[in-house]
């Protein structure tokens, strides 16, 4: 059977875009043996301007910026979208709204991993917004799942690690025994796992570092995106 095309919205930031890009080729590669490898139209954006609209809290233009790229991806032959990044999930829905073609979801993507784990309730690992806002945490909900919510204090480390180091490549020890912590935390105020809900989280930490389970977001993403691109959803 053809396999199906799908449009990578990446560059947010580029540091995991690659993960999804290889992520996603690999699991090809190894179902279908020999030369297959997926096929992908990838659009890396300048991930300053995404932070601008971050910064001054302006979602509406976020959510102009991507539905112009998706379009722009749809256009060139993607038959489904995936937005490369937790965060900017924030506006699917105005990105959805303007396709014809499915979005990827992302959290439909950790509960799917989640369900199959048998985690029920879990923190979440991630940009400010990602930790404390509905756009994720319902989003969870509706699959079943038990959010457990992180301290502003760890809220305010998390963020200022993703957006002081990760999102700028660069990878600290010390930040690692932070997360570590945080995820101690959360799994102490009743989290059966942690999402780490930043696509950058699993450069810096991994299941080795904790005994609490760990649901990795880019992971998940890429296994949705590969059953897409081998049409099985
Ligand atoms: N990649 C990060 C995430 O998964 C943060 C970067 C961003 O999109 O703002 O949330």
């Amino acid at each position: 059977m053809t396999l199906h095309t799908l449009g990578l919205l990446g560059g947010m930031t580029y540091h995991s875009t690659v993960d999804y890009y290889l992520g996603i080729n690999d699991a090809i590669a190894a179902r279908r043996g020999g030369h297959n490898s997926a096929p992908l139209l990838v659009d890396s954006l300048n991930f300053a301007a995404v932070r601008e609209y971050q910064t001054a809290d302006d979602w509406e233009g976020a959510g102009r910026l991507l539905a112009d790229h998706a379009l722009a991806l749809q256009a060139a032959g993607a038959e489904a979208i995936v937005i490369c990044t937790n965060l900017m999930h924030k506006v699917a829905p105005a990105v959805a709204a303007r396709l014809d073609v499915p979005l990827l979801h992302i959290t439909d993507a950790i509960a799917f991993e989640a369900e199959a784990r048998g985690l029920r309730s879990l923190g979440s690992l991630g940009t400010k917004w990602v930790m404390q806002e509905g756009f994720y945490t319902d989003a969870l909900i509706r699959s079943g799942i038990q959010p457990v919510f992180a301290g502003d204090d760890d809220i305010a480390t998390t963020d200022r690690i993703v957006f002081e180091e990760l999102t700028k490549g660069i990878i600290a020890d010390a930040s690692r025994d932070e997360l570590v912590g945080v995820v101690d935390r959360l799994a102490k105020a009743g989290a059966d796992g942690v999402i780490l809900g930043c696509t950058e989280i699993p450069l810096l930490m991994h299941q080795h570092d904790t005994v609490v389970p760990l649901v990795d977001s880019t992971q998940a993403h890429v296994a949705l995106a590969v059953k897409f691109v081998m049409g099985e959803i």
